[in-house]
């Protein structure tokens, strides 16, 4: 059995399921960084799309690359500037055969670039769709916590569950709850071994081992030990690590969990 935070184990399988390897800080090494996470023991990557163009580079990098998947869709805080047709763009797209989800979508009080009312407009947008599209869902969530689970209430109370994960989840343990209860996952990021996170740690302790996944938001918030360094799917494996000891199992089990878990949240 391999140790916990033990890197390169083969027998250790994860999907990282959140990075933006379509950002220009990849553009050179891209097949390097793969590399590297194969032997770090990723064997699929999600590539999350931003805007209309990124959902483009993204189906393009997955049709490239076999342990990719991507996702369509549009992030909130770039909104306001899209092109008319994005959401058309978005819509025609989420047919590709390497599309898994929709996202990210969700909501954002942290950053002002999109008036709020048209988040929420492109929230609900995201999640008819998914729904008819029968993908999931990717929801970026930034102080807006309450709005969101608002949002997914009303949606659910209409609809039922619908697949989807609070990616890099910051709330707090009613937070949560209240999206466990309606059939999300809640996914972890590198902010998880932040000094000063003990707050995420106490919440991600509470969480079930069935609905937990693990992301690296690439190139974005590298984890501890290499915090400040531009991120890469590799660096997956030290969230897990602190995850599998948060969650008082072997990074083993975790890394079997948290695959399967994303497996059948994304269905392939
Ligand atoms: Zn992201």
């Amino acid at each position: 059995m391999a140790e916990v935070g033990a890197i390169g184990y083969e027998n250790l399988m994860f999907i990282d399921t959140h990075a933006h390897l379509d950002d220009e800080r990849f553009a050179a090494d891209l097949p390097d960084v793969l590399e590297r996470a194969k032997i770090a023991g990723i064997d699929h990557v999600i590539v999350i799309a931003t805007t209309a163009p990124s959902s483009h580079s993204c189906i393009a990098l997955a049709e490239k690359h076999t342990m990719l998947r991507a996702t369509v869709g549009l992030q909130p805080n770039n909104l306001a500037e899209a092109a008319t047709g994005a959401w058309d763009d978005v819509v025609r797209l989420a047919d590709h055969l390497t599309v898994v989800a929709l996202g990210e979508t969700g909501l954002d009080r942290h950053w002002h670039y999109t008036p709020f009312a048209q988040q929420e407009d492109y929230f609900a947008r995201h999640l008819e769709l998914a729904r008819r599209k029968n993908l999931a869902v990717v929801i970026h969530c930034r102080e807006a916590e309450a709005d969101t689970v608002r949002m997914l209430r009303s949606d659910f109370d209409r609809h039922g569950p619908v697949r989807a994960v609070m990616h890099s989840f910051t709330g707090d343990l009613v937070t949560a709850r209240a999206c466990l209860d309606m059939g999300l996952y809640i996914s972890f990021a590198g902010m998880l071994t932040y000094k000063n996170a003990q707050n995420l740690r106490d919440v991600a302790a509470q969480m079930q081992l069935d609905r937990v996944l693990v992301e690296t938001d690439s190139p974005y918030l590298a984890p501890v030990p290499v915090r400040g360094q531009r991120n890469e799917p590799a660096h997956v494996v030290h969230t897990a690590a602190c995850l599998a000891k948060l969650l008082g199992v072997s990074s083993d089990a975790l890394a079997a969990q948290t695959t399967a878990n994303a497996r059948k949240l994304f269905q392939f």
